[in-house]
């Protein structure tokens, strides 16, 4: 079949392919592989020959990505986490709007633009991407934590400004463009109008689909079908998303934010978020590749410049004023540092409205390009900017780390734990369990009841409670982050317990262990024989394959007519059954 008439397929095939291997070209020469996927994108493009993707598809391709991951965000949050971070979240997001817009503007008036293609432009640069957001908190296990919440918070409120902006965009068009006096009260009513819907639309979530997505859910998972699980799963995370964009006028983004936020509550909230993590993951790099499609390498040639002063708005300008403000509301510096991180980037909500402003000739088609290079660039240097902000903040905390513990302020509206970097530990000759999950938690319990002094590294907040409970000292973070391997001080342990599931990131913990501590005792987890060669040959003293053990313990058991000679009353029905099997 020619490829023209399967413009879908054509699109999610060569789009996944290139940025398959791309991304594995880039993991090779140890760069992101997201600046692959935007390679792919370039590749696909219309401005490089050979294929050429449909990029309408392909940007709604890539909605789908930011669909499934608001709603699995959303999953993590409670309507308390958000009403708890809006003391932050909406003077920063607004502030931050306004410096980055005033900023943008700035460089639209030495470009010579008219004052409302400044506005428009400025207002581009103003606003994050979703998906480069959430995967950058995603990757450093710090969507869960309070910063991390500041900063979902935080994008949450900048989306609402994006919709009010959209809406406002028309009528601001009219009314600089001097044909017709458009009332002001025709503006405040659409304004008006659209405010009313964004809140119909939270009401009937808060109070409608509060009830009725819980229910379905449990009704679902009682069927004892996977499949339909799965189904009503992404039937009702693009289900609520299109919905509210469709009848409210809410992005597709907001929609799926709240669709999880009301099923969050459930406790089927960790096995929805599972099963969405897949089809999310395939489509959020899309999005990269969606991305790079819509690039013109030119501009680099043509507009060096407004191309790098563009790029220092979004990466500099953003992030100092983001700094900033959360400082000023007397956050920690690490948390300060997250945000501005996270929100030094632009994407899909500036294509959005730089293609309005456009389309309602307000801002000149050079525009457009400037916004896409400046969003190629700022995604590609995003993990960069979270890596030297992190380690400028780990330097400047270990500069201050004497006044700072001794003279903490009458401590900050913030009445948050702090959440600086880990503060390393005084134990020796200790074990440390690396994640407290279910195997991570059974290993603690075991070492709690040898009266073993351990210390866990976790991400997860329940789970460190738990750990916390269990009499476990805390290292709390990415396991894989340097920075807390140190402060475990793995160099005067005795044992290393690696319990978390990812092969990946146990090498990554392995490694670094290894090389601190030559003679200490390492047991790692593994759900795969790769797994097990990757990490034995990282240095793992034992490494445990899940599903060998299954088996072993099933064959461990007597045979049954074994059983019965040894006599019933022995076992009992209690130990022997299938209940005594499962505890
Ligand atoms: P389970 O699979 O139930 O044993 O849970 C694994 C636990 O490890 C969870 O509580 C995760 O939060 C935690 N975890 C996974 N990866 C990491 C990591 N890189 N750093 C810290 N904790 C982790």
């Amino acid at each position: 079949m020619p490829e023209h008439q399967t413009p879908l397929i054509a699109t999610i095939a060569a789009g996944l392919m290139l940025a398959f291997i791309f991304g594995l070209i880039a993991q090779r020469l140890r760069v992101q592989p997201l600046v692959g996927y935007l390679l792919a994108g370039v590749m696909v493009g219309p401005y490089t020959p050979g294929f050429t993707a449909d990029p309408g598809l392909a940007a709604e391709l890539a909605e789908i990505g930011v669909i499934l991951l608001m709603f699995g965000v959303g999953l993590h949050f409670s309507m308390k986490d958000l009403l708890s971070v809006a003391r932050i979240a909406v003077p920063g997001a607004i502030g931050q709007i306004a410096v980055a817009t005033l900023m943008g503007a700035g460089l639209s008036w030495a470009l010579g633009w008219s004052a409302q293609a400044g506005f428009v432009f400025g207002l581009t640069l103003s606003v994050a991407s979703t998906v480069v957001l959430i995967r950058a908190l995603q990757d450093r296990h710090i969507i869960d934590t309070n910063r991390g919440r500041i900063a979902v918070g935080w994008l949450v409120v900048e989306d609402l400004a994006m919709v009010l902006a959209l809406v406002l965009l028309p009528a601001v068009a009219v009314v600089t463009a001097g044909d017709g006096n458009v009332p002001a009260s025709r503006i405040a009513f659409s304004l008006l109008v659209t405010l009313a819907k964004v809140s119909i639309f939270v009401a009937v979530m808060l109070v409608v689909g509060r009830r009725v997505i819980p229910w379905l859910m449990h009704h679902t998972a009682h069927t004892g079908s996977r499949e339909l699980f799965r189904l009503a799963v992404y039937a009702i995370a693009l289900g609520v998303a299109y919905g509210a964009a469709k009848l409210f006028g809410v992005s597709f983004a907001l929609g799926a934010f709240f669709a999880g936020m009301v099923l969050g509550e459930s406790d089927l909230s960790q096995q929805a978020a599972e099963e969405a993590i897949p089809l999310r993951d395939a489509f959020a790099v899309l999005f990269f590749v969606s991305v790079g499609m819509l690039l013109d390498p030119k501009v680099f040639v043509e507009a060096p410049f407004a191309v790098l002063a563009t790029v220092a708005i979004i990466l500099v300008g953003k992030s100092a004023a983001a700094y900033l403000i959360v400082r000023a509301f007397r956050y920690p510096i690490a948390t300060a540092l997250t945000v501005s991180a996270s929100l030094a980037q632009i994407g899909e909500f500036s294509f959005i409205l730089i293609g309005h402003g456009i389309e309602l000739k307000m801002v000149p088609k050079e525009a457009r390009d400037l916004v896409l290079a400046g969003a190629i660039v700022s995604i590609m240097l995003n993990p960069l900017v979270f890596t030297l902000l992190e380690r400028w903040g780990r330097d400047k905390q270990a500069a201050t780390a004497v006044p700072a513990t001794s003279n903490t302020p009458a401590a900050p509206a913030a009445a948050e734990p702090e959440e600086e970097l880990p503060t390393p530990t005084s134990l020796t000759g200790h074990d440390v369990v690396v994640g407290y999950g279910r195997v991570g938690s059974l290993v603690g319990a075991g070492l709690a009841r040898d009266a073993a002094k351990f210390l866990v590294i976790e991400a997860g907040e329940s789970a460190i409670a738990k750990a916390r409970g269990d009499g476990a000292e805390i290292c709390r973070g990415n396991a894989a982050d340097p920075a807390v391997i140190a402060a475990a001080n793995l160099a005067a342990a005795r044992r290393l317990f690696v319990t978390i599931p990812e092969p990946f990131e146990a090498g990554q913990v392995i490694q670094q262990a290894r090389l601190v501590n030559p003679s200490l005792d390492i047991l790692a987890r593994a759900h795969s024989d790769a797994a097990v060669e990757h990490l034995d040959r990282l240095g793992a003293n034992l490494v445990v394959l899940g599903e060998t053990e299954i088996a072993h313990r099933m064959l461990e058991r007597p045979r049954p007519a074994e059983t019965a000679s040894a006599g019933l009353a022995a076992e009992g029905p209690a130990a022997g059954g299938p209940a005594g099997v499962a505890a």
